[in-house]
């Protein structure tokens, strides 16, 4: 029984700790050794023993007697794989996330990471062309009247390089580090989301990105100056009627032939292309283009099907068809189709010369992990960060049934939301532009991001519209929600639709990067010498098994003390956070190797698994970047409640998703088994309290440095055009002019907050009030009337074809 007892203890703690097998082999001969001394283990337990330990620490016996005949059975059950899906699997690296899925996060590697700093060149764009090209954007004129930026807006945006903070100093470009782009994204969000997207997209994947990592010398020194000075505007254009989400199904092509170029026969491609949705195509100079290119007289070679290519296509060319718009939900953004019917460009229009022809899709997936990462992730974080503040003000401000609406718990709700989601959302950002800058491009945590801060900002926008009403219903200059709220599913549904990134993306990219063994077991196919193959594939089966016993020992004992015992970092009111996501980080290492090994290739199409577990992923992403945050930033106290709401609402989903996972486990009686296991007490974990959204509700009804934290980076100064500028100032006058009024009523009797102006007088006439304090009151009333008021409109200015509200009008006449 001893030995027995000390062996079950000793084999958990090694798995626990994943010790190696050479490890466990001795600590067992010790142990056994102890209970020989005790008399009480056989002579047969020691032959079994000496077997075993010698298949499993020699290799050639272990690789030839119990990884040759797995290897062949793996070989037959795993699925065969297309290209498209290779290169998506190879794109990008991994980073943080990847050791959240391992089962042992190492916090102190989080906190290592340096803190995003802006240079000072960065820091004075910010203060400087940013917030001037704010000043000049007028959303309502943008999206109501001209649907478009001024021509003024334009200019000022080529003139100071806002399309050249990706492109490098060598050839005229900002350079500028991802937190900068990120900030500066952040910033034109909180204006004007037509502004937002004009300059992110050709910061993001496009021409600019392709040019520079793929592009040929003569490529890079012809667009890259040009691009960064503004003289040519680009577009990228990949999607088409028939290929959306799955974008490798493009039906455009390019035949490969010979042709007449500037006078001259030269050998190029005869394109055809039917795009639409693409941002920037209507205004382009410079049309990016992602084609199948085919070559039947094997004009470059014997390959006649060469794949997906990507080209660059000036505007100007003949054939080439720009210039019609889409009207994307009253956001009207330069979007639109573009058409082309065998239009001849020379070979060397490929990005990167004829030797990159049929490398296109490996091009975009290894550039999409960088810009996915910072654009819609910063533009949906600005806007998230914006309408908390706004909704915050406009509580305060906003008075029903004699009290603020921000101090009725129903509000209080959503507006924790608000809060807590404003601050995780600029804390993951912040943690993903820190790894793009240390150089990764993080593929699996740019689908995290993107899916889920464009997923919250969406929400935070419901959540602002519902607190605000009327107010935030009716549309006009002085609206600061309702195009942001129209405008919303854009970013949810473009660069990977958010079912798809969840369902698909996320898990299914990350499973294979972030496991440590996963992918290469899955090399080890690809491997052409069979010994070597055998020897990979070994390797990684035990360390693979070493690796899914420990999650199951941590499992199960981090399950029975909740965590408690488990390192953090820390030890304040947030270590439990920590605890909590070693627990699950173990749950989804172990979850991942079962869902994997009982249903093989199945797991591809068994979406909403892979969803959940993606989830139990991006959620403990979320949580270690609110953290992490909150760390580098000092642990200021004042923030904490919104710290503590981020980490309970993002380990309360973290323990649904894996709930559900287990409730709609194919496998049953393993699901059964494993229930009790992972959750022995069910689900311990609660949604942020009522009394924590009482004070996240707080925070954002008056100036504090929690407040504070979360107005970094908005455009934010008050003056008339600036509706949001001008709600934080009337939050401050009211503020400010409370005293003021309870003075006055304390001695003149009750009465409502309205007409501080009559206030004023009646206290001035009383002697209450001195003059300042009497303008300062009256001044208070013309900001809260700009607050609660809507804007009105002559009919005609909403008709958008006068000529038939005319004709309406005469026809009543007759
Ligand atoms: C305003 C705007 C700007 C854009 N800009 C550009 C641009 O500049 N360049 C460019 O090339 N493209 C651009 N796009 C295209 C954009 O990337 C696509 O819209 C996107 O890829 C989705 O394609 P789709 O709209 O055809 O949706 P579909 O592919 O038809 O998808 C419809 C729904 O099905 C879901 N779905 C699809 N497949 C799966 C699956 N396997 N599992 C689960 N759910 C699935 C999707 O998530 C989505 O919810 C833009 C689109 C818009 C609307």
């Amino acid at each position: 029984m001893v030995t027995a007892l000390l062996l079950l203890l000793a084999w958990g703690m090694l798995a626990y700790r994943q010790a190696s097998l050479l490890s466990a082999t001795l600590i067992t001969a010790i142990i056994l050794a102890i209970g020989s001394g005790l008399g009480q283990v056989a002579p047969a337990v020691w032959l079994i023993f000496a077997v075993m330990a010698v298949v499993v620490n020699v290799s050639s016996l272990r690789q030839g007697l119990l990884s040759r005949p797995l290897f062949k059975r793996y070989r037959e059950l795993m699925p065969e794989m297309s290209d498209t899906e290779k290169d998506a699997i190879e794109a990008g690296t991994t980073w943080w996330e990847a050791e959240l899925f391992r089962g042992r996060p190492d916090w102190q590697t989080l906190h290592n990471y340096p803190r995003p700093r802006l240079s000072e060149e960065e820091q004075a764009f910010l203060d400087g062309p940013v917030e001037q090209v704010c000043r000049m954007t007028n959303d309502w004129e943008v999206t109501h009247e001209r649907a478009d930026l001024s021509p003024e807006v334009w200019a000022y945006l080529k003139e100071h390089r806002f399309f050249a903070m990706i492109i490098k100093k060598e050839y005229g470009g900002l350079a500028f580090s991802a937190y900068a782009q990120s900030r500066v994204l952040q910033k034109l969000s909180s204006v004007s989301a037509v502004l937002a997207s004009t300059v992110g997209v050709p910061n993001s994947l496009g021409p600019g990105e392709l040019l520079q990592h793929y592009g040929t010398r003569a490529q890079k020194d012809h667009y890259l100056p040009r691009l960064a000075r503004g003289e040519e505007i680009p577009c990228f254009a990949l999607t088409s009627p028939e290929a959306g989400s799955d974008a490798g199904a493009i039906p455009d092509v390019g035949v490969v032939c010979m042709g007449e170029w500037q006078g001259e026969q030269v050998l190029g491609m005869r394109l055809t292309w039917n795009k639409r949705y693409i941002t920037l195509a209507p205004v382009a100079t410079v049309l990016g283009l992602a084609f199948k290119l085919k070559d039947p007289d094997g004009l470059l070679g014997e390959q006649e099907d060469i794949g997906i290519t990507c080209a660059l296509i000036p505007t100007r060319t003949p054939g080439v068809e720009i210039g019609r718009r889409h009207f994307p939900l009253n956001v009207p953004f330069q979007n639109g189709p573009t058409r082309g019917h065998e239009v001849f460009v020379p070979i060397d229009a490929i990005i990167g010369g004829k030797e990159m022809a049929g490398q296109g899709w490996r091009m975009l997936v290894e550039c999409l992990s960088v810009g996915r990462g910072i654009t819609l992730p910063s533009n949906g974080t600005g806007g998230a960060k914006a309408v908390a503040l706004a909704s915050g003000a406009y509580s305060r401000i906003r008075r029903q049934f004699k009290l603020p609406i921000g101090q009725m718990e129903g509000i209080e709700e959503p507006l924790a939301r608000l809060g807590g989601n404003a601050y995780l959302m600029d804390a993951a950002s912040m943690l993903t532009v820190t790894g793009i800058d240390l150089g990764e491009k993080p593929s699996v945590i740019s689908a995290i991001v993107k899916y889920h801060l464009t997923d919250r900002g969406q929400r935070s926008l419901i959540d602002a519209m519902d607190i605000h009403g009327g107010k935030g219903i009716c549309m006009g200059p002085n609206n600061y929600l309702a195009r942001g709220y129209q405008g919303a599913p854009i970013a949810v549904t473009v660069e990977g639709a958010n079912i798809l990134t969840r369902s698909m993306i996320i898990y299914g990219q990350g499973a294979i990067r972030c496991h440590p063994y996963v992918l290469a077991e899955m090399r080890s196919l690809q491997e052409p010498d069979p010994q070597q193959a055998l020897a990979r594939f070994d390797q990684a089966l035990f360390g693979h098994l070493g690796f899914a016993m420990g999650n199951l020992v941590r499992s199960v004992w981090l399950g029975l003390t909740n965590g408690r015992f488990s390192p953090a970092p820390i030890k304040d009111s947030t270590a439990r956070y920590y605890r909590q996501m070693n627990r699950f980080s173990a749950n989804l290492g172990l979850l991942s190797d079962i869902a994997m090994a009982s249903l093989g290739g199945d797991l591809k199409r068994k979406e909403r698994l892979s969803a959940r577990l993606g989830d139990i992923l991006s959620q403990l992403y979320l949580v270690s970047a609110t953290l992490k945050r909150f760390n580098d930033e000092g642990r200021p106290a004042e923030v904490l409640p919104l710290v503590h709401w981020a980490c309970q609402d993002g380990l309360y989903r973290t323990q649904t998703a894996l709930d559900e996972l287990l409730n709609n486990f194919p496998a049953r009686n393993l699901a059964r088994m494993l229930k009790p296991l992972l959750l022995p007490y069910g689900k311990p974990l609660r949604r942020p309290s009522d009394r924590l959204d009482h004070q996240v509700a707080q925070l954002l009804q008056s100036p504090n440095p929690a407040r504070s934290s979360l107005a970094t980076d908005l455009y934010l100064t008050a003056e008339p055009g600036n509706p949001l500028g001008m709600l934080e100032q009337a939050l401050r006058e009211l503020i400010d002019a409370e005293p003021l009024f309870n003075k006055v009523v304390h001695a003149l009797g009750r009465r409502p907050f309205t007409m501080l102006d009559k206030v004023a007088e009646d206290g001035l006439a009383a002697g209450l009030l001195a003059q300042d304090e009497a303008r300062q009151l009256a001044q208070a009333e013309i900001s809260r009337l700009r607050t609660i008021n809507v804007d009105d409109f002559d009919p005609l200015e909403l008709v958008a074809n006068k000529a038939l509200f005319d004709d309406s009008l005469l026809n009543k006449a007759a």
